[in-house]
């Protein structure tokens, strides 16, 4: 999970009355601790998922019983639902027997959360929608800025902003809708006046891949700090998209099995309702800043995309959505596309053998796929190259991007 998105889960769970904070960045540390614990083939997000929670067991005063991390789940082949499995595993090495892992999942109807599943379920989707908005603005701005560090600055005091606006305990539930698209409302603001100079000549670049990796910027060498000092605008695919595309495996597995008429339906058909108006509502102050760099209004937008390279319907989870993202992004007039995951995690290496298919029918954009595995690699080279490719494919593309540069 990106720091934004951790932040404002940390922030609806002291809203809940549960005090809670986003686990520290990775660094050499993290990769140590958890090399005490894995053999090595672990996907590199449970390693670094793993290193960081056992940073906070190393705390002064850390007490195991009065603790418990946040470790979401999923079904399916991907490596992702054994990462609570395992870290039990290594909790209990420790002596950590009780230490609480909470892995909400749709198997138990997120029993975990007991009365509270409604509130964290609506702030946490409220979370998901404002941190990604607010990491959009990063890197829209942050390309173009006069003074380095500027725009990053703006953007930890717009985040920090809408967290406490989140965990106020004092903003009810039923105001906090207005209250988070008011906190957005200024950070619009506080962005609008950072000296910029739109005229700087940059690339703009579709990012997609696997969702930890590409958002965890210590997992991936800090990628889009690096692509924007080679002259690259990074337009960074969403957290949400991934809560979009899980609403619709739901709604397929649902008709699926006969339940198209069922409660069950008529709930998910009522919880996109919701998310939706939830997602318009906090967005709309921001809908002039994101003019050209629009995300799907549907994620069948996405997936039907991908139908002639993988299909949803058979290839399942970020492989299909890597895909259909990039025909959009190239839709969408980007100079280039790269896809950041870690190694060997299947959903790269299938999507991996459809970029060169999927390039070649569009126009030869260059795709290309930077795999990250915890060592360092000297990433800049290998990005120089594919801005090279970049710049070249600038030169003669056919379709054209919507500059978006406002005020
Ligand atoms: S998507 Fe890949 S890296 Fe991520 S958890 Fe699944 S298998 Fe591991």
């Amino acid at each position: 999970m990106s720091y934004g998105a951790a932040r404002t889960f940390a922030a609806t769970f002291k809203y809940l009355g549960i005090d809670a904070e986003p686990v520290p960045a990775g660094d050499e540390k993290t990769l140590e601790l958890a090399s005490r614990h894995t053999s090595g083939e672990e996907c590199l997000p449970a390693r670094v998922t793993l290193g960081n929670f056992l940073k906070i067991t190393e705390e002064p005063g850390f007490d195991p019983s009065k603790a418990a991390f946040f470790m979401p789940t999923s079904e399916g082949p991907c490596r992702l639902g054994q990462y609570a499995p395992f870290m039990r595993f290594a909790f209990k090495d420790m002596g950590y027997d009780d230490l609480m892992i909470l892995s909400p999942s749709s198997k138990d109807g997120y029993g975990d959360f007991g009365g509270l599943l409604e509130s964290f379920v609506k702030l946490g989707w409220m979370g998901i929608v404002g941190s990604d908005a607010l990491r959009k603005m990063l890197y829209k701005y942050r390309p173009y800025e006069n003074e380095p560090g500027t725009v990053d600055e703006v953007y930890r005091k717009s985040l920090e902003d809408f967290s406490e606006v989140l965990e106020d305990r004092d903003i009810p539930l039923k105001k906090k809708l207005a209250a988070l698209t008011f906190s957005l409302e200024r950070a619009r603001t506080g962005f609008r006046v950072v000296p910029v100079d739109w005229e700087k000549e940059r690339l703009l670049i579709g990012v997609i891949g696997e969702i930890f990796c590409r958002m965890s910027t210590f997992s991936n060498q800090d990628l889009i700090r690096k692509l924007e000092g080679l002259g690259g605008q990074a337009w960074l695919s969403d957290i949400s998209e991934w809560i979009w595309y899980t609403n619709e495996e739901e709604g397929d597995k649902l008709s699926l099995y006969n339940r198209k008429f069922s409660l069950d339906m008529i709930t998910l058909m009522m919880k996109k309702y919701v998310q939706h108006k939830y997602e318009k509502k906090l967005l709309a102050p921001l809908e002039e800043e994101f003019a050209g760099l629009e995300e799907p209004h549907n994620v069948n937008e996405i997936l039907k995309r991908s139908l002639y390279y993988l299909p949803s319907r058979g290839a399942k989870g970020e492989m299909t959505l890597s895909a259909g993202k990039a025909v959009y992004l190239y839709d969408k007039g980007v100079d280039g596309i790269i896809d950041i995951s870690p190694f060997t995690c299947m959903n790269g290496v299938v999507a991996e053998a459809v970029y060169p298919e999927i390039s070649r029918d569009h126009d030869d954009i260059p795709i290309r796929i930077f795999y990250f595995d915890g060592s360092t690699t000297n990433l800049e080279n290998d990005l120089e190259i594919f801005m090279e490719l970049a710049r070249n494919y600038n030169r003669r593309k056919k379709k054209l991007r919507l500059k978006n540069q406002t005020v």
